[in-house]
């Protein structure tokens, strides 16, 4: 392990929501902007319908036009207002969506009318205001329709395209450079020599950028010397809000991320009292020749130890400059199905596959949780977070579950009792 003091993974949290910054606001189309955050609110510009119009296929007319049978002097399809107007005795041909012609103050449906020789007459009474929407129904002039912080979804971009808000402010989304390190890892595809093992982290991290609403930018895998790393540190500062590195940050002779992190950064914590997922690095670099400040998170080799520490720590720091206010996902209280046990020194998220079981939730664990083995994130649906000191769990015990197959919706993370 490397000879920094091992930081309580609360602490850890907190130290990386502390020094993330959010992003800049940016235009963007509003068709494109899904899963983005607005940055400012938006109003409505105009009343929505901006004018009255039609609920109903059937006939605008005067509700109190004693009229028997009613002339019917013309038709308004939806679309472009026609040059008509209502008066008494007379009714016009309307169809769902269409302006309600001036004169007129309700519509009679077809269903209850009977027409004849180009008259109609209905077998309801008719009362002002009948399947007529009223201007500002939905929505009046200056409404707050969407917040600032909205998370937009489709009915947002609905709203946006019905409002004709071209442009919208949105928060950038971070661009996260990922590199791989370690002379043993192969690109998939390439001749595998014994001893070499193919980078399945760069696209596990990558991925789940995607998944986190980032931009993921690949520089590929660095041997372990110094000044190739160097260079690939640089390189990926220069382009990224964030830059992400895999193995190397434990306390090998070849661990040289670890090296490199401290030569480009500030180090926040080198250690995390996590399991798995000790040797988790995060740092912020703070320099002139950039126009901002940059992360770095210095991730594990081990897979499941990457992807563990990227959900519980790299997630909500991207999600945050994203300019989101939810940055922890819901968890439920689970029964186990079988008993663990486990040392407990550590803050331990263990892979499992929760299920609903009438009213309760029963969480069984997918298999062996050693940090390479990638299966036991497979079809995972949750982490069960298991405090420091329990030692064995018995079958039946109620732990609390992550559901990492959900969107955040909540402001604080919750796992941790006591
Ligand atoms: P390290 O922290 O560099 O010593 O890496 C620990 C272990 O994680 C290595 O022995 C590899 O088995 C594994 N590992 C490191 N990098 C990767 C990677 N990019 N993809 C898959 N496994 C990796
Ligand atoms: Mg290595």
């Amino acid at each position: 392990m490397n000879s920094y003091p091992m930081t309580d993974f609360e602490k850890a949290l907190e130290l990386v929501l502390q020094y993330t910054p959010r992003l800049e606001a940016e235009q963007v189309a509003f068709h494109e902007t899904l899963g983005r955050v607005l940055a400012k609110e938006v109003r409505a510009a105009e009343p929505m319908p901006p004018r009255p119009a039609s609920a109903m296929d059937g006939f605008a007319l005067i509700a109190g036009d004693p009229a028997e049978w009613r002339e019917i002097t013309g038709e308004q399809w939806a679309g472009p207002a026609e040059a008509l107007t209502v008066s008494a005795g007379a009714a016009v041909r309307i169809t769902t969506g269409a302006p309600l012609p001036p004169g007129a103050d309700a519509v009679a449906r077809v269903e209850n009318s009977r027409e004849a020789e180009g008259r109609v007459r209905f077998d309801r009474a008719i009362e002002p205001g009948d399947n007529v929407r009223p201007v500002g129904e939905d929505m009046a002039a200056g409404q707050l329709i969407l917040p600032a912080g909205t998370c937009i979804g489709p009915p947002e971009i609905g709203l946006l395209a019905s409002m004709n808000r071209l442009q919208v402010p949105v928060y950038r989304r971070p661009v996260v450079a990922v590199l791989s390190t370690g002379n043993e890892i192969v690109e998939p595809g390439a001749p595998i020599a014994p001893g070499q093992i193919r980078d399945s982290n760069r696209y596990t991290i990558m991925s789940s950028i995607v998944q986190a609403g980032g931009i993921p930018h690949s520089l590929g895998i660095v041997p372990d010397d110094e000044a190739s790393l160097r260079a690939a540190f640089h390189r990926g500062l220069k382009l990224a809000d964030v830059l992400i590195t895999s193995g190397g940050v434990s306390m090998g002779q070849r661990d040289l991320s670890r090296l490199l992190i401290e030569e480009w950064g500030a180090v926040h914590f080198g250690q995390v009292k996590q399991k798995p997922g000790r040797p988790t690095v995060f740092a912020t670099v703070d320099r002139a020749e950039f126009p901002r400040r940059k992360l770095i998170f210095g991730l594990p080799g081990f897979p499941v130890a990457s992807l563990v520490s990227f959900e519980n720590l790299v997630r909500p720091a991207l999600r945050k400059m994203g300019g989101h206010n939810y940055l922890f996902r819901p968890t439920v209280e689970a029964r186990l199905t079988h008993p663990i046990r486990r040392k407990g020194t550590r803050i331990e998220f263990q892979r499992a596959r929760i299920e609903q079981q009438e009213s309760e939730w029963q969480a069984t664990v997918t298999g062996r949780q050693t940090s390479g083995r990638l299966l036991s994130l497979a079809g995972a649906n949750a982490l069960l977070c298991l405090p420091i000191g329990a030692k064995v769990l018995a079958a039946g015990e109620v732990v609390t579950a992550i559901r990492i197959d959900q969107p955040e919706t909540r402001r604080a993370f919750h796992a941790i009792p006591g």
